[in-house]
């Protein structure tokens, strides 16, 4: 075998120059290396970072073999970061006293945050409430605050959420079989409410990600949630949350077929979720 090909199979690079291929990959995009071309960004390696010939040539390679996907992380709120307590949480004025974080919550997002810290994180959720009339301190500005209270509340605790993303609306179906009244302007058939992915192509245009360019994960306590990754090609994650029934949970453990396995998977907490997601985008690099 020809010397120092070794470095291509095994992963040595990242040992031997102290930089894991996604790292190399941000300085070659940084280079332009798409325009340029890999002769060039090899040059550049070995001229700016002192490297050989042969891992300058590896670690272009590498950029254009790993294609340099992006990572979106999709993460539902209630029921998933915090307490699904069934309240509205915003229609009432003493909102903030409510707000609870889940268990392992900060846990896990700091995982990711240090072990993939390209990877960008967003809040999706569907707020039926502000759609319903008889809560009216429940209005759309409203239930950002809650949103914002609560990343603000994950940051004190050393966790990065990137932003957030929330839909008011409730379909004409749900809106006629609910006993509750709703505003009109609040009733459509918007293409954000799970498991349609309308949230997540959001996230992916706020980030000018390409979603052939990225790998979703869509993490969340309902099946709703999980199919919304599968709608958009992406992989769904069900942290199941205590106080709900595990209808959902059971009727997932018994899909056989091996592509919806393959693009599913049932986590402990949220902690093992990230663990999950690491160990799939540890695999695909
Ligand atoms: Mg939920
Ligand atoms: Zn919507």
């Amino acid at each position: 075998m020809k010397k120092g090909y070794s470095d291509l199979s095994d992963g040595k690079i990242p040992k031997r120059t102290q930089k894991t291929f996604r790292e190399w990959n941000k300085i070659l995009d940084k280079f332009d290396i798409k325009e340029k071309g890999h002769t060039l960004a090899a040059k550049h390696l070995r001229e700016k970072y002192n490297l050989s010939d042969w891992r300058s040539q590896v670690i272009a390679i590498k950029y254009e073999q790993m294609d340099n996907k992006k990572i979106l992380i999709c993460v539902d709120r209630d029921g998933t970061l915090i307490y699904d307590n069934k309240y509205y949480l915003g229609r009432t004025n003493n909102w903030r006293s409510k707000i609870k974080i889940l268990k392992t919550v900060v846990k896990g997002l700091k995982k990711i945050n240090k072990k993939l810290p390209e990877a960008k994180i967003y809040m999706i959720t569907n707020q039926s409430g502000v759609a319903v009339k008889e809560f009216t301190l429940l209005t759309k500005k409203r239930a950002g605050e809650v949103c914002k209270a609560v990343i603000r509340r994950i940051k004190e605790k050393g966790a990065r959420i990137d932003g957030y993303i929330l839909c008011p609306h409730v379909s004409p179906k749900y809106a006629k079989e609910s006993k509750l009244k709703f505003n009109k302007r609040f009733v459509c058939n918007c293409t954000c409410i799970k498991p349609s992915p309308g949230m997540v192509l959001e996230a992916l245009k706020k980030e000018g990600f390409r979603k052939k360019d990225t790998n979703i994960y869509v993490i969340g306590d309902r099946k709703s949630d999980v199919e919304t990754a599968h709608n958009i090609s992406g992989t769904g994650i069900l942290v199941p949350f205590k106080n709900e029934s595990d209808e959902d949970m059971k009727l997932m453990r018994h899909k056989k077929n091996k592509s919806y396995r393959d693009k599913t998977y049932i986590a402990e907490d949220f902690l093992d979720a990230s663990d999950f997601l690491f160990r799939r985008e540890k695999q695909i690099c």
